[in-house]
């Protein structure tokens, strides 16, 4: 756990949040302002700050997240999704806690803005 880290009070059940899935390893809930109509965030319960933290070690950790976000996908119906790790400031991140993002139930443009 981080001093400090929104996801980490989430893990923890600290904040509150719509849990889709959970297990010994991650959670998965649904984010809070949501740019899809299905828009859920997989985090592990492990603190790392983004994806440039993951380290060999994580490597079984990371490719979880991927198997989570598939399972939360099918869970809410759908087969078609984005899966999205945004990695610094500039690319977008806001939440320095690794999260993947799972994006669906209308249709994706690319490139992504
Ligand atoms: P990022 O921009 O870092 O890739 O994504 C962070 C995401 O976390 C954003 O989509 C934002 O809406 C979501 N978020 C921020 N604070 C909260 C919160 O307190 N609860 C939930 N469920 N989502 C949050
Ligand atoms: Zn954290």
């Amino acid at each position: 756990m981080s001093e400090d880290c929104l996801f980490c009070k989430i893990a923890a059940g600290e904040i509150p949040a719509d849990k889709v899935y959970e297990d010994d390893q991650t959670l998965a809930f649904r984010d809070i302002n949501p740019q899809a109509p299905v828009h859920c965030l997989v985090i592990p319960k492990k603190h790392l700050d983004a994806p440039a933290a993951v380290t060999a070690g994580d490597e079984a950790l990371a490719g979880h997240l991927i198997r989570v976000a598939g399972e939360v996908a099918r869970q809410e119906g759908i087969d078609d999704y984005r899966l999205v790790f945004n990695n610094g400031a500039g690319a977008g991140q806001t939440v320095f806690h690794i999260h993947l993002h799972v994006l669906g139930g209308r249709a994706m443009q690319w490139p992504p803005g």
